[in-house]
């Protein structure tokens, strides 16, 4: 039989409709996994428990010990994790976990009292591979809210939850509850206490800087190159019943995006929440090509200080670089890397 043009363009036809697409997605396919840059080993968590603090000299050696000791277990258990070859998600939640169960932190237990004498906890997590989020914002229940934040994240469609809808998810997720009471600590007690006496009504200008903050973040990058950051607070002593800050607010304190950085901050969350802190540090690197150190500088020691707005953060690059910069009297700190680098500091 003789073939025809027609026969020709007839099969042309038939190969680019069943065998093209096939070789489309497939190319697709390889693009998506290179970005993911599976040869990588090192990685990197910088945890932080808060900005703010003592002037040096004002805190006993016994104090500053039991702070530097329990951010180096933050770091062991969220390091065990990576080195591992564990996600960097995993790290940062389980660092965090361990800061909001210590009550020195104000995270869980421990957290700072608002004007009632309650504490009202919000907490966020941010995966930078695939840029979804979840946070909780004014949770009485929950022990590990950072834990609720990242069931928000992985179980519903939105991504923040807050209040009685918050506990109630979270209790149908199966999460540990707590009483109110559970996250307070007889320290806080009495500093709220004294609060209250010094400035009944204006308290959050006027708290002692040691109470005005104490956040827990984590920042880590794993062993597959990929960037996840988490915080968790009892937000500001004394604020007002039903006041959010910046931490569970995706942008503002806690951000993460593989192709740039991921940052957890602490300090006057307000001031966080209308620069956008988290993110804009991310798109000075991303729209400017700032290295990750330049643009925290930036956003610290620039644009909060001319604000006059205290605080500090922690981030940590796709290459393994890290940056804590803070423009407050102290930031409880500490970061550690594979091939064994560890190190904590208050001041
Ligand atoms: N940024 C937190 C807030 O404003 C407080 C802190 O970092 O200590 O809620």
């Amino acid at each position: 039989m003789k073939i025809s043009t027609l026969h020709l363009i007839f099969l042309a036809v038939l190969i680019s409709v069943l065998i093209l697409p096939g070789a489309i997605f497939a190319q697709q396919e390889t693009a998506a996994s290179i970005a993911v840059n599976p040869a990588q080993q090192k990685w990197v968590l910088v945890i932080h428990g808060g900005a703010g603090g003592p002037v040096k000299g004002t805190m006993s050696a016994a104090e500053e010990k039991a702070y530097l000791s329990k951010l180096d277990e933050a770091l062991k258990v969220g390091g065990a994790i990576l080195s591992a070859g564990g996600t960097s998600m995993d790290a940062v939640e389980s660092a965090v976990r361990f800061m909001e169960d210590c009550p020195l932190f104000n995270a869980g237990k421990g957290a700072v009292l608002n004007e009632n004498g309650k504490a009202e906890l919000d907490a966020a997590i941010m995966d930078g591979r695939t840029g979804m989020a979840g946070s909780v914002a004014g949770v009485t229940t929950i022990k590990n809210p950072v834990t609720a934040a990242r069931r928000v994240m992985e179980k519903t469609n939105h991504v923040m939850l807050v209040g009685g809808g918050a506990e109630k998810f979270a209790k149908t997720q199966g999460l540990e509850m707590v009483d109110p009471s559970y996250f307070i600590t007889p320290a806080r007690l009495d500093a709220w206490k004294k609060s209250r006496e010094v400035q009944p009504k204006t308290p959050v200008k006027t708290q002692p800087s040691m109470e005005k903050h104490g956040t827990v973040g984590a920042v880590a990058l794993d062993q597959q190159g990929n960037l996840a950051a988490a915080t968790s607070t009892g937000g500001l002593m004394g604020k007002m019943a039903g006041r959010v800050g910046d931490s569970p607010i995706i942008g503002s304190g806690t951000y993460a995006n593989n192709k740039t950085c991921a940052v957890s901050a602490t300090g006057h969350g307000e001031f966080f929440m209308r620069n956008v802190v988290a993110y804009d540090l991310s798109a000075l690197m991303e729209y400017r090509g700032m290295p990750l150190e330049e643009a925290g500088k930036m956003e610290i020691m620039e644009k909060l200080k001319n604000l006059k707005a205290d605080g500090g953060l922690i981030a940590v690059d796709r290459e393994g670089n890290i940056t804590m910069p803070f423009n407050t009297n102290a930031m409880f700190r500490g970061f550690m890397r594979s091939g064994g680098e560890q190190q904590t500091a208050i001041y």
